[in-house]
């Protein structure tokens, strides 16, 4: 595992001060640069990672085959199945197979998004005041290395979108049903680039890497295959795999699914309901929330600290546009037309979330870009300096934020996010189980990425991490975790 923190800590002192920022002594006690993603795997980790490859592309075809042939019952195939009212050969028979007309599409639409990410240059930021987009830098990676980035994903969304509805009401090249009307074929095509990506990914970690300094091998194959060799695997100067992976075929895909789910209910039904609305927008506030700061994005875990394996590359094709977008779905076999109260709720935990969410991580954003020289919640913040080392021995200097949201709980920013999760699936009623699987799934995820994301700090802080979690007790929810 990555190099252990250190002992003997002494507690956090912290004041506040009106002229400058405040800081606590630090000893500059540097962790040795083995801060990034784990060199040795344990027999936990290495369980939890075969179970996933072998049980997540099962998990997205269950919850897509349960909502085509049981109205979205998840527990309908299980009882069928059980009780000899179906065989798994029934199901498999009658689960749409891969077509021409899906993969044509799928190429289309990947190859669109290549073009947009390649060859478009960013020209949002030249009329978007406030817009932070083109050529970018990420973080400093554990070797040392600060790549730059063309940020143009908000302008990819935009021209994505302009598309779909130019499409829908004028030009008529296609039905706007068309991404539910392929749902099942279009799977298929998910997984195949989903592992193709993930495979290249890993060969190309071994053999010709971008940069072989930041590629970690544990000497675990499914381990490297999960969890990803190579840090920022790029081919060229600018095709940056997690940036595209994750932004392109993932979220511009996310919207547009939305956007076919409701003309799919207004076909079946004749209307598009209240519930579906909601999903819609609250969805769309988050997905234009990520383009409009993608240059944040990249210093976001996904970006700065995770390597790009099957996690990333297969999660980004698959499991993203396919579970994330699971309400929407479920709202086309179940037309739920929400009370105006229960919909106003479900408005306002949206909202709200989304406001924490996005407050929460500006704050760090802010304070980050102005290296602490800004002000939080109207005052000048709260300070704890750091210091860490690159694997190529050289020490760096930077700092934690004790105030805001993150003087509130260390990941204050998990709890907007899942207050928005938690509205998308109220948004869907009481009805069945399947629309809640979000909120579960992201509870796990962020509850996880916590552990992860402090089990990494303290290795790369060491004691100035301690003295973090020292001034700031609580990961999610004060009082409670
Ligand atoms: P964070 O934005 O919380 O970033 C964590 C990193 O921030 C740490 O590794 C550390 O990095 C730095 N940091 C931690 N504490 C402080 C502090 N007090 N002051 C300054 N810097 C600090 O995590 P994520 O990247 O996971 O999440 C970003 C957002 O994306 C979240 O709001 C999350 O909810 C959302 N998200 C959504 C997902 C989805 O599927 N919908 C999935 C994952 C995330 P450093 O090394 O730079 O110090």
């Amino acid at each position: 595992m990555a190099a252990k923190s250190q002992r003997n800590v002494p507690k956090a002192k912290i004041t506040n001060d009106s002229v400058t920022n405040d800081s606590v002594t630090n000893d500059r006690t540097a962790s040795q640069g083995q801060w990034g993603r784990a060199w040795e795997v344990d027999w936990f980790s290495l369980g939890s990672i075969i179970f996933l490859l072998l049980c997540a592309p099962f998990i997205v075809y269950y919850f897509i085959m349960a909502c085509d042939q049981y109205s979205c019952a998840l527990t309908g195939p299980v009882v069928d199945i059980a009780t000899g009212r179906a065989r798994l050969s029934d199901i498999w028979a009658k689960t749409p197979p891969i077509t021409r007309k899906a993969a044509q599409l799928y190429t289309l639409w990947v190859t669109f998004q290549v073009l947009l990410y390649t060859s478009l240059p960013d020209f949002c930021h030249k009329f978007l005041p406030g817009y932070v987009g083109g050529i970018q830098e990420g973080a400093v990676t554990p070797a040392g290395v600060v790549n730059k980035y063309q940020i143009n994903g908000l302008q990819a969304w935009l021209l994505t979108h302009l598309l779909w509805f130019a499409n829908a009401h004028l030009l008529s090249w296609f039905s706007p049903t068309i991404i539910f009307d392929n749902w099942i074929p279009l799977l298929w095509c998910a997984n195949i680039l989903g592992y193709a990506v993930s495979t290249f990914a890993m060969v190309k970690g071994y053999f010709f890497p971008t940069s072989a300094r930041d590629c970690k091998f544990t000497g675990n194959f499914f381990y490297n295959y999960m969890m990803g060799v190579e840090f920022n695997p790029r081919i060229g100067k600018w095709f940056d795999f997690k940036l595209f992976f994750n932004g392109r075929p993932g979220i511009v895909a996310w919207t547009l699914i939305n956007l076919s789910f409701a003309a799919k209910q207004r076909e079946l039904h004749g209307h598009v309901t209240n519930a579906m609305v909601l999903v819609n927008v609250l969805q769309a506030i988050y997905v234009i929330d990520f383009f409009w700061n993608e240059t944040w994005y990249l210093k976001t875990i996904d970006i700065c600290h995770d390597h790009f394996g099957w996690y990333l590359g297969w999660g980004d094709c698959v499991w993203l546009p396919y579970l994330y977008t699971l309400q929407g779905l479920y709202l086309v076999y179940h037309p739920v037309q929400l009370s105006t109260p229960h919909a106003v709720g479900v408005l306002l935990l949206g909202l709200v979330g989304y406001y924490i969410f996005r407050v929460a991580n500006h704050q760090k954003d802010l304070f980050r870009r102005t290296d602490g020289r800004c002000l939080i919640w109207g005052k000048k913040p709260k300070v704890i300096e750091c210091s860490y080392m690159s694997a190529d021995g050289q020490t760096h200097h930077s700092k934690l934020l004790v105030s805001g949201f993150w003087g509130v709980a260390r990941h204050f920013n998990y709890v907007g996010d899942l207050m928005g999760s938690l509205a998308y699936c109220l948004a869907c009623g009481g009805g069945h189980l399947l629309p809640y699987f979000y909120i579960i799934y992201m509870a796990i995820l962020l509850t996880h990425r916590c552990l992860r994301d402090e089990h990494r700090c303290a290795s790369k802080y060491g004691r100035d991490w301690e003295r973090y979690t020292a001034a700031v007790p609580y990961r999610l929810l004060p009082g409670i975790f």
